[in-house]
């Protein structure tokens, strides 16, 4: 098994080289995945790295979403997703039509999307926000205008908090059925066994976890935390990919996840088997509709404008 990683991993070294070509994960991805691959970060570092990405080919291990962002931001490159349909909950809760109609209910009123969700409802934003800079954000947003904000209440509940701006919420319960899955009583349970350990959360927790957290923030803003205080001890109430990573970082630190129960199986469809046969084949090449994708970049815009 070992052995035949190690063919894999080097097959894919080479058709990397062969076709200059990139590979990008998630910190939500399986380990051997991120092990392959050139970058591995959080929403905010994956559009960073594919804006300055030096590639005829970025093969993008993530959710639907992710990838389609990518091609957005890379007319001219050749966006390659190694799974179709690795679908994130979250943004289904929220279609164009839904938001459309939200809009017309709020008239006057700013549209702030969180990454998280459908390409063709971004395309109806103002805005779109990611976890590390949706409160910087709403906060720069017109002072008079109300924030139609969405898909997901837990991060909206984490801007409120952070921010003077009236938020309205759209849908009313959006929410990330895997940040769902860790609740207060892991929480405290886990706290009993470890009361040293400091709590950092994602905003897409509930209310109640992120309440109980010493430091709240994205992916990217949670392995800071980690790396740079100086406690040695962590519970991370995060999908638990996340732990991975925050052992590599920080490997003389101890993380426990809140629950192990928290794995997004979106994330989790993509294979170093499937990104051999990805670089391999070309495929899926991910392509938005240019009427989409034009309003995307904008909104997109609008967000490098006030992060
Ligand atoms: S962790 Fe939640 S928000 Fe993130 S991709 Fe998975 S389902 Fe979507």
């Amino acid at each position: 098994m070992k052995k035949m990683n190690t063919k894999i991993i080097e097959r894919i070294e080479r058709l990397k080289r062969k076709k200059n070509a990139i590979v990008l994960a998630h910190y939500f991805e399986r380990p051997d995945v991120m092990a392959v691959a050139d970058i591995v970060a959080g929403s905010t570092g994956l559009i960073e790295e594919t804006l300055k990405a030096n590639a005829d080919i970025i093969v993008v291990c993530g959710v639907d979403f992710m990838a389609e962002t990518a091609a957005i931001l890379n007319p001219d490159k050749k966006v390659i997703a190694p799974v179709q349909r690795a679908v994130c909950p979250l943004a289904l809760q929220l279609t164009r039509k839904e938001l459309l109609e939200a809009k017309k209910e709020n008239p006057g009123s700013e549209v702030l999307i969180y990454l998280n969700s459908l390409t063709e409802t971004k395309a109806v934003a103002d805005c779109i926000c990611t976890a590390a800079n949706a409160a910087t954000i709403a906060d720069k947003m017109d002072d008079s205008l109300p924030i139609l904000f969405g898909p997901d209440q837990a991060v909206s509940y984490y801007v409120r908090k952070r921010t003077i701006k009236e938020l309205i919420t759209v849908p009313e319960y959006g929410a990330c059925p895997v940040h769902h899955k860790i609740v207060r009583e892991d929480l405290i349970n886990a706290k009993v066994a470890h009361p040293e350990a400091k709590i950092v959360a994602h905003p897409e927790c509930i209310p109640e976890v992120q309440d109980h957290a010493d430091y709240i923030g994205s992916t990217g803003g949670m392995i800071k935390y980690c790396t740079e205080t100086e406690a040695d001890e962590f519970l991370v109430a995060a999908e638990v990919g996340l732990i991975h990573m925050l052992q590599k970082e920080a490997p003389t630190k101890i993380f426990y996840p809140v629950t192990t129960t928290a794995i997004c199986g979106g994330m989790k469809k993509t294979t170093v088997v499937k990104i051999e046969e990805a670089l391999e084949k070309e495929k899926y090449e991910v392509v938005v509709p240019r009427e989409i994708a034009v309003d995307v970049r904008r909104a997109m815009e609008r967000m490098f404008e006030l992060a």
